[in-house]
């Protein structure tokens, strides 16, 4: 893999960095432009003229998997990950964890086409990186809310994400709004005021699928136990029926169906 001509300003950076390690495709690297399309922060010092990348989120193996990739590519040794001391009321403890490095911080400041050859044959761990930030998995007692969903402000990532998924075997639907209605009352009454609020667009793709879902936990998943948690127990336990008449274990159709395919048949 070589630079693209004429396109490497990255390059200029610290010269002992330049030395230490080069930028090339990796699952490491490729998991990381995921998370700077979501988490990641760019932090800027001109002043002392440094440079850094770094995430502060509520879930302690993210950042883990972060300082993984990014010293597996940068071979750093791993330093501390820290957590904030006061935790405001409401909010969770929330872990951090910062590296030095004005070629990342160029690099992860570049465009999504600067990018793209450096996510070719790593397109699950881009799209791992991409979850862990953006994604979301709920489930609803009633399963009709039950869905896997990516939701966030840029449109060409959302796009790109939504052909990446396609080409693994996921058809994700994708949305743009920039709108929803308010919630009054409670659940039961008339949820929503025909007011709308406005805010900035967002674009989403997300599924209901269940073939999907499973195919995005064997392909994909999350880093984040607790998404991962959500996504098994969605598996194995929201999509899974037991029948009324054997007992045994099958996968519905529908959530209406209470037979297996064997009993149906025999009723018929
Ligand atoms: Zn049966």
């Amino acid at each position: 893999m070589s630079w693209q001509k004429g396109h490497i300003p990255w390059n200029k950076g610290i010269e002992w960095e330049k030395r230490r390690f080069i930028l090339t495709p990796s699952p490491e690297l490729s998991y990381l432009i995921g998370v700077n399309y979501g988490d990641m922060r760019h932090m800027k010092y001109e002043k002392k003229s440094q440079f850094a990348i770094g995430l502060l989120v509520t879930d302690k193996d993210f950042v883990e998997e972060f300082r993984r990739c990014a010293c597996s590519i940068t071979g750093k040794k791993p330093s501390r990950i820290w957590e904030t001391s006061r935790v405001r009321k409401g909010r969770k403890k929330e872990y951090g964890w910062t590296i030095f490095s004005k070629k990342l911080f160029k690099f992860f400041s570049e465009t999504l086409d600067v990018h793209k050859p450096f996510i070719e044959g790593y397109e699950q761990y881009f799209l791992r990186g991409l979850f862990d930030s953006e994604g979301t998995i709920t489930s609803c007692s009633n399963k009709t809310n039950t869905q896997l969903r990516l939701s966030f402000g840029n449109k060409e990532v959302t796009i790109y994400s939504l052909k990446l998924l396609d080409k693994l075997g996921m058809q994700f639907k994708y949305y743009e709004f920039n709108s929803y209605k308010k919630r009054i009352g409670k659940k039961g009454s008339i949820p929503y005021s025909n007011d709308f609020i406005h805010r900035k667009m967002m674009y989403t793709i997300a599924t209901k699928n269940k073939n999907i879902i499973k195919n995005f936990g064997e392909k994909i998943c999350f880093t984040i136990k607790r998404k991962q948690d959500m996504l098994i127990y969605l598996i194995n336990y929201v999509f899974k029926k037991y029948c009324v008449i054997c007992g045994k274990e099958f996968e519905p159709n529908s959530n209406a169906q209470k037979y297996c395919n064997n009993c149906r048949k025999k009723n018929q």
